[in-house]
């Protein structure tokens, strides 16, 4: 019998590294605070990179609280990529997030497309040419 452990923890620099895309990308209906980075350990999965989940309406009720979005780093998957496919990476998850910031997500068909990914890849480039990540 084989038996997966899987453990959770936050990712403080990854979380800092979203928030910085926000704020660059003028993503100002993403409420930073409501954004938090896990780094998973145990994934089975080969390609799964990262994973957005979010606090369902029901939940957001039942606990009296607002919407939270999670971005899932998978850590055996994410860390091998190269600085530029992993700023990508949160570029994409970040991108599910709708205007709305109500719990729900946006699906890939005309919103989350590798070319919006590049354009906004390229604006945070520009914007973030004076800083370094030790990633
Ligand atoms: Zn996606």
């Amino acid at each position: 019998m084989q038996i997966t452990i899987m453990f959770y923890e936050t990712d403080f620099e990854i979380q800092d590294i979203a928030k910085d895309i926000i704020a660059k990308l003028g993503l100002d209906y993403i409420d930073t605070e409501k954004i938090l980075c896990i780094r998973s350990h145990g994934s089975k999965s080969r390609r799964t990179i990262a994973r957005i989940h979010s606090l369902p309406k029901i939940m957001q009720a039942a606990l009296n609280t607002k919407a939270f979005y999670v971005i899932e780093i998978i850590s055996e998957n994410f860390d091998k990529l190269s600085y530029e496919d992993k700023i990508k990476t949160l570029i994409h998850e970040l991108m599910h997030i709708p205007k709305s910031f109500g719990g729900g997500f946006r699906g890939h068909g005309n919103f989350v497309t590798r070319k919006k990914v590049e354009t906004s890849f390229k604006n945070y480039m520009i914007k973030n040419s004076s800083l370094s990540f030790s990633f």
